[in-house]
């Protein structure tokens, strides 16, 4: 065993230091004052490389907006100065972007180098964990592959529930974009704790004898190897794309929702939310929409798991008209967010997307809605920007039985109240 710790040591380093340095890269948070200011940072956008952590990208900017984003160590100082020069107030978050990277692996330390529900799992964990966790309970979880990544990797999905007859679902997803590590954390806890409670939790035994839940820990695998192995910062997927040596598609903007049309979407391969060359047109969001599709009359609630901002969002986000069920969909939000607050006191906002946040066409809870599964909602986990993607593994249990609380208050609305 003790040659374990060294060798297990000796990975991790190599996984870091063959990856994409970020050493003195820096995270700002800007808030504008005014349209002048709005229109320098979207100016400032266009001469310097800023990473975009919220919003987006720099076209969804508004006055009074939360504005973060990442600048890379050689042109922080520039960008810093120039921002001083037009007098916009700043913060910055973040002064060392590697040294957070390297402190977000401040879960307990595991020498066995096992997956762990209160660490961050790499792939070839989260993998194995799918197989196993069906093993382990064989009688309430089952696992599916519902297709291939652009490098062939395989999407697994796992049906949780009781086997009995004719049953409503839940579809939830997690791990869209890669770099918020946070997502698929939840979804490998949000399945461990209904197998591991049911039959002792009276809520999640009847959820489940009544329910199925089809829980994809990760959608966008490529994107989560590369965040993992080359690019810890890394949104979208890996296909390639003609004509541009710019790599991956924003799989949140690629779905048949208004495709395309509103919301500042890109259509450069090159930025973070490129929208791809057609709806579905990457073999991601191929899979999970033609299971959708597929298993439509069973399908009643599909709930997506994002981060950071702590928001629960529903339709619309590519028109700012209500969704037909809006005042059911805010009550059912509310509730959620209740739920999800008793435990610590953590605050979450809700509402329709485009209100909310700004608007956004292509993306997967749009679909769903329009599809017809009137209970759509978007989850943007912890924290509200103090660590951003980077939350510490100290904090992935607390964020996890929140959220937990607030999956089960849908599920139980889905039960009692969907038709
Ligand atoms: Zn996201």
């Amino acid at each position: 065993m003790k040659s374990m710790v060294p060798l297990g040591l000796i990975v991790a380093t190599f996984a870091l230091t063959s990856s994409r340095c970020f050493d003195s890269a820096k995270v700002f948070r800007v808030k504008p004052q005014n349209e002048k200011q709005v229109n320098f940072l979207k100016y400032l956008a266009s001469i310097k490389q800023l990473d975009f952590w919220h919003p987006d990208s720099a076209p969804h900017i508004v006055t009074q907006m939360q504005v973060d984003f990442h600048v890379s160590a050689h042109q922080s100082r520039s960008v810093q100065t120039l921002m001083e020069q037009n007098e916009i107030q700043y913060e910055i978050l973040l002064h060392n972007l590697q040294e957070e990277i390297e402190k977000q692996f401040d879960g307990k330390r595991n020498f066995t180098g096992r997956h762990s529900y209160t660490k961050y799992n790499d792939w070839d964990k989260i993998a194995a964990w799918t197989a196993r966790i069906a093993k382990i309970y064989p009688k309430l979880v089952s696992r599916i592959q519902i297709g291939n990544t652009f490098e062939k990797r395989p999407m697994y999905l796992l049906k949780v529930g009781k086997e009995s007859g004719r049953k409503k679902a839940i579809f939830m997803d997690c791990g869209i974009h890669a770099r918020e590590w946070i997502s698929p954390a939840f979804c490998q806890w949000f399945v461990k704790q209904a197998a591991r409670t049911y039959g002792k939790d009276r809520i999640m035994t009847h959820l489940l004898d009544s329910l199925n839940f089809y829980v994809l820990p990760v959608f966008n695998v490529d994107g989560y190897v590369w965040s993992w192995t080359q690019d810890r910062m890394w949104r979208k997927n890996r296909s390639k794309n003609s004509s541009t040596n710019c790599i991956g598609t924003d799989l949140n903007r690629n779905f048949a929702a208004a495709w395309g049309t509103t919301g500042f979407i890109s259509d450069d391969p090159c930025d973070e939310t490129y929208y791809g060359p057609a709806p579905e047109s990457e073999d991601e969001t191929k899979a999970v929409a033609t299971f959708i599709r597929n298993h439509l009359s069973s399908i009643k609630a599909y709930l997506t798991i994002h981060a950071y901002s702590q928001m629960l969002l529903f339709p619309y986000g590519y028109t700012f008209h209500k969704a037909p069920n809006h005042n059911e969909l805010a009550e059912v939000a509310k509730a959620a967010v209740e739920a999800l607050s008793s435990l610590y006191g953590t605050k979450y906002e809700y509402g329709a997307s485009a209100t909310l946040i700004y608007p956004t066409s292509g993306s997967s809870v749009d679909w769903a809605y329009d599809e017809g599964i009137k209970y759509s909602f978007v989850f943007e986990l912890r924290d509200k920007g103090r660590y951003g993607f980077l939350l510490p593994e100290s904090k992935i249990k607390s964020t996890c039985k929140e959220t937990m609380l607030a999956v089960k208050s849908i599920a139980n609305y889905i039960l009692n109240y969907a038709s």
